[in-house]
């Protein structure tokens, strides 16, 4: 009863916001079934663990990992199961499947635990059925059972890998925009769909805070070299954004430099005023706070003035609060003066294969924001990206500089000439 193709398709959580919505991607998705088997991974309804995340926190200000799992992962579920009623009253054989039942084993860590394996018996059994599987995403369970999620974003990871795990053909990622744009559609109305995007370019963009991919997605889509692309469930006939390996973007050559402007407004900074400028306390300051489960993004040390340093970092808002906590320890432990925190930060950074090799991106970058009198607070680079910390009063402003300074709303065509 198997059919020779296997597809995977993920629906994000406004492509299932009520009941429209779920009746719209069962259809795609009973499209698909006639050409493969089919397993469609799916989020929680609309903003449905925004809601869960802020009744967590009407009882406990920084509740515990564990229990947070336990709430965040119901969303989903209640998705699972309306979508495969929804496809049998469509006249279709389904079952949905939550993480325990799916196999998703993942590492023992809360709230962004890393997928370990996928054990896919249960799931192949159903499809060899004929059945559609429809999956929770974003949740996974530890070997000793405990129920985990994958981090914001993540059933576009649940997606990938369960695409990985099967061999399958191919993983559409259905969203509320076509497909990846030069910059957020929603910023920049101007921004540009891009048809092709290297997993490279593609990678950056979403760890720089482009939330259409998870991060983590488009990792394992080029470890396992799956088959990606983003498409709109409110446009299915589109064929969206495919992300390709680097060696198949021909238009890095021949375009330009920068691909796309990302614009991450969950960033919040730290300050350590007042530190002894003595070997081993970037090390302690640092360590401490990975101890403590604290991911550090941008990192930025004073020269230092009569045996003083000030070191600066940013994290993710989340983390502001236990970050602040930790920092506090430290002070004492260092011998710093204080520790200071401004949750009023945003990052901009440009990314673009093309930037390789390619001098004056980042001045020209620096000198739109210049010119659009905005302060740069930090910088940090890598091969192909430049981010700046700004303040988050001219977020937008900023991408609206840097974008139009990069010409991106722009043809191609127009670019080359
Ligand atoms: P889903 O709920 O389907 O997972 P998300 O809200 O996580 O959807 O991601 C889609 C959103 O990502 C879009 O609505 C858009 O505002 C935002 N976005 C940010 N940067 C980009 C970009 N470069 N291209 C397309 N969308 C982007
Ligand atoms: N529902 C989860 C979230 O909002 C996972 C996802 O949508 O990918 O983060
Ligand atoms: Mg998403």
């Amino acid at each position: 009863m198997l059919k020779e193709k296997t597809t995977v398709l993920k629906f994000g959580g406004t492509s299932v916001a009520d009941a429209e919505c779920i009746k719209r991607v069962c259809s795609i998705a009973i499209e698909e079934a006639k050409t493969a088997n089919l397993v469609m991974v799916v989020s929680a309804m609309g903003k449905t663990t925004d809601g869960l995340v802020k009744l967590a926190k009407e009882f406990n200000s920084l509740p515990e990992g564990r229990e947070l799992d336990m709430l965040l992962s119901t969303g989903e579920q209640v998705t699972a199961s309306l979508v495969s009623m929804c496809l049998h009253e469509m006249g279709y054989a389904a079952s949905s499947l939550v993480a325990w039942q799916a196999g998703f084993i993942t590492e023992r860590a809360h709230n962004r635990a890393r997928i370990a394996k996928i054990k896919t018996e249960r799931i192949q059994g159903h499809l060899s059925k004929g059945e559609i599987v429809v999956l929770a995403g974003f949740q996974g369970i530890t070997d000793c059972g405990e129920v985990t999620t994958l981090g914001r974003g993540g059933t576009d990871t649940s997606a990938v890998a369960v695409a990985a795990a099967l061999g399958a053909q191919k993983c559409d990622i259905y969203t509320d925009v076509d497909g990846v744009y030069t910059t957020d559609p929603r910023i920049i109305p101007e921004a540009k769909k891009l048809d092709i995007v290297s997993y490279e370019e593609m990678l950056e963009l979403a760890s720089l805070g482009a939330k259409v991919l998870h991060p983590r997605s488009v990792e394992l889509a080029k470890k396992y070299d799956i088959d990606l692309s983003v498409r709109s469930s409110f446009k299915p006939e589109d064929k969206g954004t495919k992300v390709i390996k680097l060696s198949e973007v021909e238009r890095m050559e021949l375009t330009q430099a920068v691909t796309g402007v990302a614009l991450d407004k969950k960033q919040a900074k730290l300050g350590f005023i007042g530190v002894p400028d003595t070997p081993g306390i970037a090390s302690k300051i640092f360590t401490t706070l990975a101890s403590n489960n604290v991911s550090v993004d941008v990192i930025l040390q004073s020269v230092a003035r009569e045996g003083i340093i000030d070191v600066a970092f940013t994290v993710n808002q989340d983390y502001l609060r236990k970050a602040i906590q930790i920092s506090e320890e430290i002070v004492k432990e260092v011998g710093a003066e204080k520790v200071v925190h401004d949750e009023s930060v945003a990052k901009i950074s440009i990314v673009g294969a093309g930037m390789l090799n390619k001098p004056g991106i980042a001045s020209e970058m620096f000198t739109a924001l210049f010119d659009a009198g905005i302060n740069i607070q930090m910088i940090t680079t890598s091969e192909i990206k430049i981010s700046c910390v700004i303040d988050l009063e001219h977020a937008e402003e900023a991408v609206k500089a840097i974008h139009s300074k990069f010409n991106l709303a722009g043809t191609v065509e127009e670019i080359i000439v």
